[in-house]
């Protein structure tokens, strides 16, 4: 438990989209934040004046100039501090960005804010914040790897600042962890928003998501941390699959997504005990792309399985040994044997040679199917055919083989590539609806709401096709078991991925 704050922090452009908002917010909010700038001006005063009818919870006051970032044009620093005179008094807190004014009534949060990266003297910038008597200090930054954010969490446990309360926050998908940890390490509050559209900054979380599914008030430096690792991560569901299912076992864990660049970086500073910055008390992590074979180089211990696979998708934490594991083989083969029963001698064509491919073929060759690997550049995947014992082609050759109708050529076929996961994925489909004539059954790994162009392309040729949810499921029960020696609730796990996903 902590008593942290969740601030909703509330763009409207006049005050009854702001009411509006007030009320879709107020189930979640301890406190809200009005943001001025985004506001009409002729009506500042009038809110001003009636911030107590339109709000039953403290409301803090945030006016950013055109040059901070604000949202209206021609806002300078003058205005700025007319406006924070004004609403001194009036409001619960009032931010104050770069203005050497103090507060009489209301509590003054005295803030830095920098949109494009970590600045290189973090500490010159807080002490600076400190030459005034605000009681609240607040530092924004900006993050593009989750260990960017290292300095900002630190400020929380730094002994100069300890008569101040602190909000520390790095902006961006890499710096969430913060937002989410935050408050179990001392920080005053917590930016929120309503829904992820209507997000203030960068890597703001609805305030429904930290109160249900990351249960941040409950959390504290005891709760173990758990999270999933890749590039990009914005997309990833895991968090409301095991998230809920730690809260239906009772376990005091939390489930984060980290936006991780360079996995080596990310163990040393975060992780391992002799070089590790922060204490964030690490239960264990799920690995995703591109880190699923560099993160091996970095744990004690590879078990059986993953080393056969040749990628670690699961990390396991022992006192100080980090063990990798792989769950994805049997996540894969979960939904193919429900489907099919027997795979012997099944013709499968497994598209890519990545981290998830390889737990395909591992899967595919111990229920004796018989596959044949494509990708876009062979000689890249010569090793991994021969590590597996099956054929490598190109992606053409299989676009050019399967177009007889008459002849079923493939049973099954995997897409383990990353298309249509999103963002830059979001191309054409690998292979169009005439160009699967031939094939019986598609099976895409990505996992998404929508049709995956390859699963439109399916359907469009009339072949039976299924998405990564069911794998995700199966490989993240696993997970579930390895890191809290229970059974995982996978009924409840599908039906709040399905929820999320609706
Ligand atoms: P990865 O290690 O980065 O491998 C991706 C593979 O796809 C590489 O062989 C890559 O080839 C190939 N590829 C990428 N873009 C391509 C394109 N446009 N055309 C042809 N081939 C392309 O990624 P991964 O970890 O294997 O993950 C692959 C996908 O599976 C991701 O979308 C991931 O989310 C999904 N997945 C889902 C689950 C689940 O539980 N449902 C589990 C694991 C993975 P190059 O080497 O030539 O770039």
């Amino acid at each position: 438990m902590n008593d942290a704050l969740i601030c909703v922090s509330l763009c409207a452009g006049n005050i009854e989209q702001l009411k509006q908002q007030i009320s879709a917010g107020e189930a979640y909010a301890d406190a809200f934040e009005i943001r001025f700038d985004c506001l009409d001006q002729n009506a500042w005063n009038a809110v001003k004046d009636a911030v107590s009818s339109v709000s039953s919870k403290p409301v803090l006051a945030t006016l950013r100039t055109e040059a901070q970032g604000g949202a209206r044009a021609g806002v300078g620093k003058e205005d700025l501090a007319e406006f924070v005179r004004s609403a001194d008094g009036k409001f619960w807190a009032v931010d104050v960005e770069d203005l050497d004014i103090n507060g009489n009534s209301s509590l003054f949060i005295s803030s830095f804010h920098d949109h494009a990266r970590v600045p290189a003297d973090l500490s010159a910038t807080v002490r600076q914040l400190t030459n005034n008597d605000s009681a609240v200090i607040k530092i924004a930054v900006t993050a593009a790897d989750a260990t960017d954010a290292i300095p900002v969490f630190l400020m929380l446990a730094d002994e100069s600042l300890s008569s101040r309360r602190l909000i520390p926050i790095a902006m961006g998908d890499a710096g969430r962890w913060l937002r989410i940890l935050g408050p179990a390490h001392g920080a005053f509050l917590t930016f929120a928003s309503i829904d992820s559209a209507d997000a203030t900054a960068p890597g703001q979380v609805t305030a429904k998501d930290l109160t249900e599914t990351y249960r941040v008030k409950k959390l504290s430096k005891a709760t173990r941390v758990f999270g999933v690792l890749g590039d990009p991560i914005s997309q990833s569901l895991s968090p409301y699959m095991h998230n809920p299912a730690f809260a239906a076992a009772g376990e005091d864990a939390v489930f984060i997504s980290f936006l991780v660049k360079d996995i080596g970086r990310f163990m040393q500073r975060m992780v391992r005990r002799e070089s590790r910055e922060v204490e964030l008390n690490f239960g264990g992590f799920s690995v995703t792309m591109p880190h699923k074979l560099s993160i091996m180089k970095h744990l004690d211990e590879i078990d059986d399985t993953a080393a056969a696979v040749g990628a670690v998708n699961t990390v396991e934490i022992d006192g100080d040994r980090l063990i990798g594991r792989n769950t994805d083989a049997e996540g894969f083969i979960t939904p193919l044997k429900k489907r099919f029963g027997d795979l012997r001698g099944m013709r499968v064509a497994v598209c890519g040679a990545g981290g998830a491919a390889r737990a395909c073929l591992f899967s595919l060759k111990k229920e004796g199917a018989d596959a044949e690997i494509f990708v876009r550049d062979v000689r890249k995947a010569e090793r991994l055919a021969y590590e597996f014992g099956f054929v490598v082609r190109s992606i053409d050759e299989l676009r050019r083989g399967v177009v007889d109708p008459k002849s079923v050529v493939f049973d099954i076929l995997v897409d383990a590539t990353p298309i249509g996961m999103g963002g830059a994925m979001d191309t054409e489909a690998l292979l169009t609806a005439d160009e699967l004539k031939g094939v019986r059954f598609v099976y895409d790994l990505v996992t998404k709401a929508a049709d995956t162009p390859i699963i439109r392309e399916a359907k469009a040729a009339g072949i039976p096709a299924i998405g990564g949810i069911e794998m995700l499921l199966a490989q993240g029960a696993r997970q579930f078991a390895i890191w809290t020696h229970q059974e995982a609730p996978v009924d409840l796990m599908r039906q709040s991925l399905l929820e999320r996903i609706k």
